[in-house]
């Protein structure tokens, strides 16, 4: 029921309950004071007919003539019914008994007592009368003493006909008196429903524009005001409701657009390089909700202090520019004593249009501070606020939310981009030397055989073997051999002439890349460095001078080969030889050399072949351990050979010659339909790691038999993850490309191989929709004893999260190596320390050391 119903029924029940307690209510009172008066008349009536009556028989008067009287009497009295006189006994006695009605008891007891008394009989009154004999009674009743009774007199007389009576006209008054109650009923009926509803009205109007949590500091409801006081309080509840909800509420756009922040959040290899861009793009986008006309960041990581930078979404005038500078400047001062003197650059996200006629004082800073011990990192962002922006709880909310994500981006990315350099620093150098490494050495060497290719050039690679190193690094112990090392760098790189390239090749081996530079020349510089190194004198921890002689070989392209697997066998086969006949001195390869190398290579290639036609590839499984369920998460499959003899060949001794030859993608196929096989034989439902060439991807027979063969064979695509390495710097990029992309769209994975060995792992992350990366065994393998090496797998494992792939640590040989890489949060773990690679699929692994 509303209220308005309620209202009418119950004002018209209020005025019916009035109407009907009134009526009685006056009933009640009047009738008994009615009674009172007919009471009080009809004794009245009866004394003066008894009186009347007691004259008339005193004067003597007969029986008949005092009938006549009574007769009289009762006709012309209304409210006298009846006057009955009973006859004494005395009486009877002298004048003989009358006829008369039968002597009631109440009559009976006034004769018997002498006193007058008077009954209740419904409508009725009667009253009796004694009639006392007095002396002049005497004269006529004889028989009689004074006081004796000798009649009684009863009177009856009628209440009801004027009860009655009284009724109506009771109703008579009552009726138009009754208009009142209902009146007023309905008249404070009305009266509270306007106040009721004026009441509503005005809170409707006080809380109905409350759409946003924005509003909610409009609507403080002003005290009092309310026509009601009950509504006073409801307006204190909403009030504190109001408050409270301040405090609490956020708005459904705030939250969608702090989603929006946080999903930018995601940093890509895209956002690490262009990040300026990125952070742009977000001062746009936060411009949609909040006018904020720049914001500005300034980080340091580890001892490198980057610049103060100020993004302004619109070009801001010279003044305006120069104000904030200081402003900021000033505030970093307080918080970065030693970040306040950096540099400052200003960028600009929106060239269109200028922040013309913005005033310094028109703009507030909010800025935010992160300071982190591991990695060391800190920085504060901030951002400029129109201060005509009244600051609510939502609004602050909201530039909390954009600080932090500021915040997290920047510093991210700074970081990232620190790492990141360190990373491909360490990727291309020999942590120990400083020199380059061996594998980026292949890339230079490519890159200069392509050279000399095209322009009919030539060049030298000089191969240097430290002679007895071993027997320093036994002697003296590492660290002295790691000086040692160190100091025959230095002497390799005081030779270097520009444009010669150094690098270390394994342990104690360093090669020099020589372009343009002939056999003869060639010779020269390997003399000149082999009586340098021979002349390295360096004092022993016991006092000893230390020092060494080497071995070299000098190979000179195209002479000796012309490719680079064919130079480098050359070169290290020519070592080989020189060591055999008694070291420290220099050898060039002859012409049975040549020959026997081509015999060797095209050796392989026949062991190739004959594997290929007679069946003998072999797939090897090594079990890649989940550091998280602690469990085998997958094997990566390794390619074997049976030799001529019987005798099983490593992949590493024949890929780069099965690549040169062109017969690799044809023995991974081979390969892979065995191992799939082998995944429905086991019904097999972990990952398999599969190696496969660049070379392979843009083959249009690969790609239709490995569609064929995971049709054939029932393979669950998400499965298999196809490991791409840059042994070999891929040539057809973007077919590649497309080739990753087609088989990613099927399901399958992909990992990026021996990450960090090379120069363009960084590239490839971005290029290849990647799900795995797989950090170089030779930074693992270190890592324990060199601080770079760790470093460079703490910076990937950071890189690999924040761009959500796992990472897989290769060539864990050790306990330690196990334990370490496993807290540093790499997902799995693969080396001989796990397993080695055997014929079969492991199911599990005795048991393994728990997680740190
Ligand atoms: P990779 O992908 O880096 O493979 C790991 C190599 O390291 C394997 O040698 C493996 O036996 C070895 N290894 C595993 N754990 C450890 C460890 O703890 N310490 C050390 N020192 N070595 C460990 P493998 O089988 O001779 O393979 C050499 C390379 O040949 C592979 O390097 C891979 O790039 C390539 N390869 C292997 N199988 C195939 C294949 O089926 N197809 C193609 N296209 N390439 C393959
Ligand atoms: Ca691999």
């Amino acid at each position: 029921m509303n209220l308005r119903k309620f209202l009418v029924v119950g004002s018209l029940f209020l005025s019916l309950f009035l109407i009907v307690t009134l009526y009685f209510s006056i009933k009640l009172v009047a009738s008994s004071v009615y009674n009172d008066v007919s009471l009080q008349r009809a004794w009245q009536t009866a004394d003066r007919t008894y009186a009347s009556l007691y004259q008339v028989m005193r004067r003597g008067w007969t029986r008949a003539e005092t009938e006549q009287f009574l007769a009289n009497m009762n006709r012309s009295s209304s409210e006298v019914e009846s006057v009955t006189v009973y006859q004494g006994p005395l009486v009877m006695e002298q004048y003989g008994p009358i006829e008369q009605p039968p002597i009631t008891s109440e009559a009976a007891a006034v004769f018997r007592e002498g006193s007058k008394r008077h009954v209740r009989d419904g409508d009725f009154l009667r009253f009796y009368y004694p009639i006392i004999a007095a002396d002049e009674c005497m004269l006529c009743h004889v028989n009689v003493r004074p006081g004796e009774v000798l009649g009684v007199i009863a009177v009856r007389s009628n209440l009801g006909h004027s009860s009655a009576e009284f009724s109506r006209l009771m109703l008579r008054t009552i009726i138009p008196i009754a208009i009142f109650p209902v009146l007023g009923a309905v008249i404070l009926g009305l009266i509270l429903h306007r106040r009721i509803f004026a009441s509503i009205r005005r809170f409707q109007a006080d809380v109905g524009g409350l759409t946003k949590v924005a509003d909610l500091s409009k609507v403080e409801l002003t005290p009092g005001g309310y026509p009601l006081e009950e509504f006073n309080i409801l307006k204190q509840e909403t009030n504190s409701l109001i408050s409270k909800l301040k405090k609490i509420a956020i708005d459904k756009e705030t939250l969608e657009f702090e989603i929006q922040l946080l999903e930018k959040l995601l940093i890509t290899s895209e956002v690490v390089r262009d990040w300026r861009d990125h952070v742009k793009s977000l001062l746009v986008e936060i411009n949609k909700v909040m006018d904020i006309p720049f914001i500005f960041a300034m980080f340091y990581v580890e001892d490198k202090v980057y610049e103060l930078e100020v993004f302004w979404l619109r070009a801001p005038s010279p003044v305006l520019k120069r104000h904030f500078e200081k402003t900021i400047t000033a505030t970093i001062r307080n918080d970065f004593p030693d970040l306040a003197n950096c540099s400052v650059e200003h960028l600009v996200a929106v060239s269109l249009g200028k922040l013309d006629g913005l005033k310094e004082e028109e703009i507030d800073l909010h800025t935010k501070k992160i300071f982190l011990d591991a990695p060391k990192i800190g920085g504060i962002v901030g951002i400029g606020l129109m201060t005509r922006d009244a600051l609510d709880h939502t609004k602050l909310l909201v530039i909390e939310g954009i600080l932090t994500t500021l915040l997290n981006v920047i510093g991210s990315v700074k970081a990232i981009y620190k790492y990141t350099q360190q990373v491909e620093y360490y990727a291309t150098r020999d942590p120990q030397t400083g020199l380059y490494n061996q594998r980026f050495f292949r890339d230079l060497l490519e890159q200069e055989i392509a050279r000399a290719r095209r322009n009919d050039g030539v060049f030298s690679v000089l191969l240097i073997d430290l002679d007895n190193f071993k027997n320093i690094n036994d002697r003296y112990g590492h660290g002295f051999g790691d000086s040692f090392l160190l100091a025959v760098a230095a002497t390799i790189r005081q030779r270097e002439r520009a444009g010669d390239i150094v690098a270390r090749f394994g342990g104690d081996e360093f090669i020099l890349l020589m372009p343009e530079t002939g056999q003869e020349h060639g010779v020269g510089v390997a003399e000149r460095l082999a009586e340098a190194i021979r002349a390295e004198q360096l004092a022993a921890p016991d006092g000893a001078m230390a020092g060494a002689s080497a071995t070299l070989s000098l190979v000179t392209f195209p002479e000796h080969g012309a490719t680079i697997t064919d130079l480098l066998l050359m070169a290290e086969k020519i070592m080989a030889k020189a060591k055999d006949a008694g070291k420290n001195h220099l050898l060039l390869p002859g012409g049975d050399d040549l020959l026997e190398l081509f015999r060797g290579k095209s050796e392989m290639a026949m062991i190739l072949k004959r594997a290929l036609d007679e069946n003998k590839i072999i797939p090897y499984f090594q079990p890649i351990y989940d550091y998280r369920r602690r469990r085998i998460g997958g094997h990566e499959v390794l390619m074997r050979i049976r030799g001529a003899n019987g005798e099983l060949i490593a992949a590493q001794d024949f890929i780069e010659v099965a690549e040169e030859m062109g017969m690799i993608n044809r023995m991974d196929i081979v390969l892979i339909e065995k191992v799939f096989e082998r995944i429905r034989l086991e019904n097999y439902q972990d990952l398999i790691f599969l190696n496969i060439s660049p070379r392979d991807l843009v083959h249009a027979e690969f790609m239709a038999a490995i569609n064929r063969l995971v049709e054939a064979y029932g393979i669950d695509p998400g499965n298999i993850v196809f490991e791409i390495t840059e042994r070999e710097a891929i040539r057809n990029l973007n077919l590649v490309e497309k080739f990753v992309l087609d088989l990613k769209m099927k399901g399958f994975r992909f990992a990026l191989d021996d990450f960090g060995s090379g120069f363009s792992s960084y590239f490839y992350i971005k290029k290849f929709p990647i799900d795995y990366i797989k950090i170089e065994g030779d930074f693992v393998r270190g890592m324990m004893d060199n601080e770079v090496d760790m470093a460079v797998v703490e910076s990937i494992v950071v890189l690999a999260r924040r761009i959500g792939v796992k990472v897989v640590s290769e060539f864990v040989e050790s306990e330690e190596v196990f334990r370490e890489t496993a807290s540093l949060g790499v997902d799995f773990g693969q080396g001989f320390f796990i397993c080695h690679p055997s014929p079969t699929l492991v199911h599990r692994l005795p048991d393994l050391p728990d997680r740190p």
